[in-house]
């Protein structure tokens, strides 16, 4: 199996980018965010919970975000790999998954760290707000609160796969031909 992360701020191209790695490298993408958005528009118990905490830029509890992961990984066990998109988002839920992936002898092979300024990433969240029908990208106040939990919480992630030597900064600014090439070449030298 391969398994990558995808990492960075909200807005830095992880969801556009991550479809075409999952097209080109055959992998099955895992998105929390996607994830909780179904469980949302499915009107459950959990989404409804999960949308009070997302409407404030918040995250949603790591044990909610975990066992949703676990149960998707198990829903494909035969997959190439995964690519993890928006999770981990904290250190916990990095514990998490390298357990999780112990338990069937894998591992993360890379993540790959999308690097975008801040007023880029408030730019581009209030531009998709015009057409994505996300509640949390459409006001200003919400979007800085995602990039301060990015900032406050989820750089951890980054500082644990540093430990492991599995981080590649991307830079995230450019064209998306330009940052995917970026990313295919990383991953093509750990293939
Ligand atoms: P995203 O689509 O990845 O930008 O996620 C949208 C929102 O879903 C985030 O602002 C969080 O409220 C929630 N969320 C998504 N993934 C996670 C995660 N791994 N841990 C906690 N909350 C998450």
């Amino acid at each position: 199996m391969f398994n990558l992360i995808l990492f960075g701020p909200p807005g830095s191209g992880k969801g556009t980018q991550s479809e075409k790695l999952i097209e080109k490298y055959g992998l099955k993408h895992l998105s929390t965010g996607d994830l909780l958005r179904s469980e949302i528009a499915n009107q459950t118990a959990l989404g409804l919970e999960a949308k009070k905490i997302m409407d404030k830029g918040h995250l949603v509890p790591d044990e909610v975000v975990i066992g949703m992961i676990s149960s998707a990984m198990e829903q494909h066990p035969n997959a190439k790999g995964f690519l993890f998109d928006g999770f981990p988002r904290t250190a916990s839920q990095a514990e998490a998954l390298d357990k999780l992936l112990a338990l069937n002898n894998e591992e993360i092979a890379v993540m790959l760290a999308l690097e975008v300024g801040e007023e880029e990433l408030v730019k581009r969240l209030m531009k998709r707000g015009e057409t994505s029908g996300r509640s949390d990208d459409t006001n200003e106040s919400v979007i800085r609160a995602r990039i301060v939990e990015y900032l406050q919480k989820t750089t951890a992630v980054a500082d644990y796969y540093h430990t492991f030597d599995k981080v590649k900064l991307i830079k995230g600014e450019g064209t998306i031909d330009e940052i995917f090439s970026a990313l295919c070449k990383e991953i093509d030298e750990k293939l």
